[in-house]
């Protein structure tokens, strides 16, 4: 995507304005598939749900991690004409519900898929074996997330001395215990964190193996970081030594999954925005866009990313702010960017802002979510 064409979209289409490149989705999808062809993708939808994604990586050859009906219902809109009966395993296949934690309403709705879902803990199995018998079951466990960019397992997780008891409690529910599953948090840059994990599962394997419970599938989370600069290390070094622990300790039939999400998208969306007022304080110039952290910049909250703004015009840059258009402080995209000076009416974007932007856009103080605009779909 050049700047000249995003600058076109943003005036064909007015701002704010989110764009995504399903060119660039597919480049990802191959990228992953390439690095680790024995691990099946399954899309983390949460990290943008919008259905024409789904829908590109469902025609790529993907399958989907979701953790809400609502979710469920977007991915499963791409699968509805297929024959009855090769339903069940197709679901399988294609859907896990990797949320740990679900209301009694979503397992009676999930259990005529017979879903695989993940659980971490003893009300867990009770409520689904009364409510969603047929599923079956991923152990979620607890694991390192040292120096990710957003932490994911303070929350949910099992400990390694409860792994074991946790798949017992499960079968004496008369439900079946398929593998394991965890997450190292978003944006790791550490190998070590699936390392350790992979050790980590591995030793759980061996025990319930000694206690009669033969685990099948190994699922290996999201995590995979996007690059967002240089100093990210290469994906395909990361693969390299993740590849060589799964053939190790997990060899064949174990299956493999992974729920990759900002590696898949981060790259492939941009956001433009259009400088809607302009003040001198503090020693800087301070602008005004048309989007800001209630909108696609959410992730500047809630993910702990910074996103740089860039300008369409050339010119020496100077320090200054941007903000949202909304009237609460706390939306300010950043104190400090550098930009030639910008009058009102100019706009600005961003690159590599796909991954949990958009995604969490509210309607905050009365301004809609950008218009999202789809380039290269087949
Ligand atoms: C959020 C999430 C993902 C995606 O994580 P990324 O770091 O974006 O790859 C995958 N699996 C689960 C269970 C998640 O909660």
């Amino acid at each position: 995507m050049t700047p000249a064409t995003l600058l076109k979209l943003a005036k064909t289409h007015g701002t704010p304005l989110f764009v995504v490149d399903h060119a660039e989705l597919r480049r990802n999808y191959a990228t992953f598939r390439k690095h680790f062809p024995r691990v099946q993708v399954y899309y983390a939808v949460k990290v943008n749900s919008d259905p024409a994604i789904v829908e590109t990586f469902y025609k790529a050859g993907g399958s989907f991690d979701v953790a809400s009906m609502q979710e469920f219902h977007t991915v499963h809109q791409f699968i509805e004409d297929l024959p009855k009966k090769a339903r069940q395993d197709f679901i399988w296949d294609k859907i896990i519900y990797a949320n740990p934690i679900k209301p009694t309403e979503t397992l009676r709705e999930l259990d005529q898929y017979r879903p695989l879902v993940t659980y971490d803990n003893h009300e867990e199995v009770k409520k689904i074996a009364k409510h969603a018998p047929h599923a079956g079951l991923a152990l979620r466990m607890r694991v390192p997330n040292t120096g990710s960019m957003v932490e994911l397992s303070s929350k949910f997780g099992a400990l390694p001395g409860e792994a074991v008891g946790l798949i017992e409690y499960a079968h004496k529910h008369d439900l079946v215990v398929e593998g394991l599953s965890f997450h190292v948090g978003s944006q790791c840059t550490n190998p070590q964190n699936y390392i350790q994990a992979l050790h980590l599962c591995a030793s759980v394997f061996a025990e319930a193996k000694s206690r009669g419970f033969d685990l099948k599938i190994l699922d290996i989370g999201g995590g995979f970081p996007a690059a967002y600069d240089d100093s990210v290390p290469e994906f395909s070094t990361l693969a390299k030594s993740i590849n060589h622990e799964l053939d190790r300790l997990f060899p064949e039939p174990i299956e493999i999954l992974a729920e990759p999400g900002r590696f898949l998208v981060a790259s492939a969306g941009w956001a433009v925005s259009k400088i809607i007022g302009k003040a001198f304080r503090n020693d800087k110039t301070c602008y005004y866009v048309d989007d800001g952290v209630y909108h696609t910049y959410s992730g500047v909250i809630f993910d702990h990313c910074t996103y740089h703004m860039k300008s369409f015009k050339k010119g020496t840059p100077k320090l200054c702010a941007v903000f949202g258009p909304t009237c609460d402080a706390l939306d300010t995209i950043s104190l400090a960017e550098q930009l030639p000076d910008l009058e009102i009416g100019d706009y600005l974007y961003s690159e590599k802002i796909g991954a949990y932007s958009a995604a969490s856009s509210t309607h905050f103080n009365g301004f809609p979510p950008a218009k999202v605009v789809h380039i290269n779909q087949k």
